[in-house]
Parts: structure tokens; C-alpha cells; sequence
């Protein structure tokens, strides 16, 4: 059994502050600024370029993607770390499109990401005008999958009503009619066990800032199935993917294996501090953040429910079909969230109308969850968000 008494006490919570945010930034683990300091004070000072070899910079983006791969269920060797989650949906998409060559379709759903969306828009656009990206309602994914369908592009857990979808009947759905199934796991890394490899992914990404901790601006990873990641090409054909990068040849030779999913140099200071968030999950069994961040999210239902009928729940109730996050509607949610963000309960408001709430037993506990109810309550009952500093809108929400 995970103790997670232990794992609270390897971060950093600023006092008085019940964060419900760790969905959209995970807060500082305590080990995290002295790694750092000790990679840039020893590593980068003392040893200069010498820390590409003698501090094994080179391969972190490999020996990190290891350790991912056990959170996502992932064989050893099909993860590496690199560049932000956008860039990693385009190369995973590039990557399946081609493999699939006679069609020339992306499906995907109105819930997700919109940089997902966006990213597939700009690969079609510079495939030419046959490539288009379909997007249907998230219940009518599993009925659009058909014959002309190049590959199935889904976030696993909506990030606005953190409903999830069926990755393993999906994955399977697309296969029978030929398609590829490319997985983004970022707001299921690190927040549930996540099959990759028994669920028959073809591609997964994710991020790692979200419920891995690696802060802000942390490197996004990407998973390649085994059977193809000595067919999948690189369309960010970049040198650090290249088989030899080093030879410095005039022309690109994809690398070994998920290698050759690398584009350029990796980002070592913030790898550092994903190592050093990495380690809080040692000791960490999948099972047991499941069944506990369920217990807080059904706790915290309950009571907001109990006690401002006026917040409408967005999220789905059956476990199954939830991700980690529980999200509420109101038409003022951004005003609301800003009165309880000033009274210590940080969560987050996305535009039209959801207030997210983000659970995790790392370092969320159930006197955590009570508080913030009572706080919810308090700021509803009388009121407290009608005030106009509180509706003038920052640019990031
Ligand atoms: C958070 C998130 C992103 C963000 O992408 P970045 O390139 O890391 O900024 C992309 N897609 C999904 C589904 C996300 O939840």
C-alpha cells in the first residue's frame, strides 16, 4: 500500500493553500530545486561540455522515458522525453499518418485539447488539400470509426469535464476498420493506471508538468509501439534523431527504435527536475492513486453538491468514465474561481463556464478536500466572487 503521508511530505505547498490545481501544474517537490541546483552548480558549471558524457545528459530523454513507461504501462525502451506535448501530438500524427498511406483522414473529438486539434489542422494543411481532420462529438467517436479513417487521435480524460474515454474498445474499434490509434495521455499520466501497451496504443504522448510534477515548461514524452518503431518516420527529422548523430552525414537516417523520436538537444535543467519529481513515485502503486483520488473526487461531489445546488457537476459520476479531475459549471465560474483562488483553494476556470478541480492522493487528503467544500460553500452562499476585481479576466485562466 502507498503511503501517502510520506508522499505529501516531499512537496513544497505554500501554507494556507488547499491547491486543486495539480491537474494543470503539479506544485514543487521538495527535492526538486537542490537536483536542479546541483545539475546547474556541478554539472553545467564544473564540468561545462564535458556533461553531455560525464553526467549522462545525452541519455536522459531515454533513462527518463523508462520511468514514465512504468507509470503508462509501457514496455522499457518505447518512451522518450522531448519538447512540449504539441510537438509531440504533430510527430505522432505525421508518424501514423504514414504508416496508413492510402487514406487520408485524422478523426478525433470536440473535447479535445484544442492544441491537439489545432497541431493535426497544421499537418493537413502542409499534406495537401486530400488531408482533413474530422472532429465529432466524444460519444460519437467510437460509431465514426470507419474505412476511411487514417488514424483515431484522442485525449484519453477531457481536460474541461475530465470525462474519459474507452481507451482499450476504441484502440480495438480502430483497428478493425484499419486505423491507427494515437493516445494523449496528458491528463492521465501520473492521474491513473494507464495501459499502453495491453491496450494495443499505436502512439501515445503526454506531458509531464500536469500530475508528474515536473514544472512549468517540463519536456513532453512520446510512446511507439514496439511493432512499429522501426517503420514509424520521423516527420521532425531533427539531428539528435538521427542514427548517428554525430557523424555529422549530409542526409537524415532515422535512429534505433523510439531514438529516433528525439529532435534536438534536450532540455537538461528541466529533465533534472523531472528526475527529482520522478522519485516521489518510487514507492507509488497506480491502483492505489486510483482508488483514492476516486474516493477524494466522489467526497468532494458530495459535499459541493450538499451544499451549493447551484453548481452544476460536469463530470460523469461512474468511475469508469472519469478521469482525476472534477469540474462544475456556473455561469460566473470565472469570478467564483477567482474568489476561491483569493481564499486559498486554487483551481482553475475554463472558458465558457467550468470551474476544475483537480485530485490527487500525492498531496491532496480527505481534511484537504473538507476544507475546500466548507470554502466553496462559504464563498456561494454569500456571494463573495460578486465583486468586480474578481471578473476582470487575466490573460492566462
Ligand atoms: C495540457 C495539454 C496540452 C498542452 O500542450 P503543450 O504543448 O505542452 O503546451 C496539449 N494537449 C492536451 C490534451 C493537454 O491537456
Amino acid at each position: 500500500m502507498t503511503d501517502f503521508a510520506e508522499t505529501r511530505a516531499q512537496f513544497d505547498l505554500p501554507e494556507g493553500v488547499i491547491y486543486l490545481d495539480g491537474n494543470s501544474l503539479g506544485p514543487l517537490p521538495r527535492a526538486a530545486a537542490a537536483r536542479v541546483a546541483r545539475c546547474v552548480t556541478e554539472e553545467w558549471g564544473q564540468m561545462l561540455i564535458t556533461g553531455w558524457n560525464k553526467a549522462g545528459w545525452m541519455e536522459q530523454p531515454s533513462r527518463i522515458g523508462d520511468r514514465i513507461a512504468r507509470l503508462i504501462g509501457a514496455e522499457p525502451g518505447t518512451v522518450v522525453m522531448g519538447d512540449t506535448l504539441s510537438i509531440k501530438v504533430y510527430q505522432a500524427l505525421a508518424s501514423a499518418l504514414e504508416m496508413v498511406p492510402e487514406r487520408r483522414v485524422i478523426l478525433s473529438d470536440s473535447g479535445n485539447f484544442p492544441s491537439d486539434l489545432y497541431m493535426a489542422e497544421g499537418l493537413c494543411r502542409s499534406l495537401g488539400p486530400d488531408y482533413a481532420l474530422r472532429v465529432v462529438a466524444p460519444e460519437e467517436v467510437m460509431e465514426a470509426l470507419d474505412d476511411s479513417v487514417a488514424v483515431m487521435m484522442i485525449t484519453e480524460v477531457d481536460y474541461r469535464t475530465g470525462r474519459r474515454h474507452d481507451m482499450k474498445a476504441l484502440t480495438a474499434r480502430a483497428h478493425e476498420v484499419g486505423a491507427l490509434a494515437v493516445w494523449d495521455l496528458a491528463h492521465s499520466a501520473g492521474a491513473l493506471p494507464v495501459e499502453l501497451a495491453a491496450g494495443g496504443a499505436d502512439f501515445g504522448v503526454g506531458c509531464t508538468y500536469k500530475y508528474l510534477n515536473s514544472g512549468p515548461g517540463g519536456p513532453a514524452f512520446i510512446y511507439v509501439a514496439p511493432r512499429h518503431a522501426e517503420r514509424a518516420r520521423p516527420a521532425l527529422s531533427g539531428w539528435l534523431g538521427h542514427e548517428a548523430p554525430f557523424a555529422f552525414e549530409p542526409s537524415y537516417r532515422p535512429g534505433r527504435g523510439i531514438e529516433r523520436m528525439r529532435v534536438g538537444t534536450p532540455p537538461i535543467l528541466q529533465l533534472a527536475a523531472l528526475e527529482a519529481a520522478l522519485n516521489v513515485w518510487d514507492g507509488v502503486e497506480m491502483a492505489d492513486i486510483r482508488r483514492v483520488s476516486l474516493a477524494l473526487g466522489d467526497r468532494f461531489i458530495a459535499g459541493v453538491e450538499a451544499a451549493c445546488p447551484e453548481l452544476v457537476l460536469a463530470t460523469p459520476r461512474a468511475h469508469d468514465e472519469r478521469g482525476s479531475q472534477v469540474s462544475f459549471r456556473h455561469p460566473e465560474g470565472y469570478a467564483i474561481m477567482q474568489a476561491l483562488i483569493a481564499e486559498g483553494v486554487v483551481g482553475d476556470f475554463r472558458a465558457p463556464d467550468i470551474l476544475r478541480f483537480g485530485f490527487t492522493p500525492l498531496y491532496i487528503n480527505s481534511e484537504d478536500v473538507d476544507m475546500a467544500v466548507a470554502i466553496i460553500a462559504e464563498v456561494m452562499r454569500d456571494a463573495l466572487w460578486d465583486r468586480p476585481e474578481f471578473k476582470t479576466r487575466a490573460r492566462v485562466t
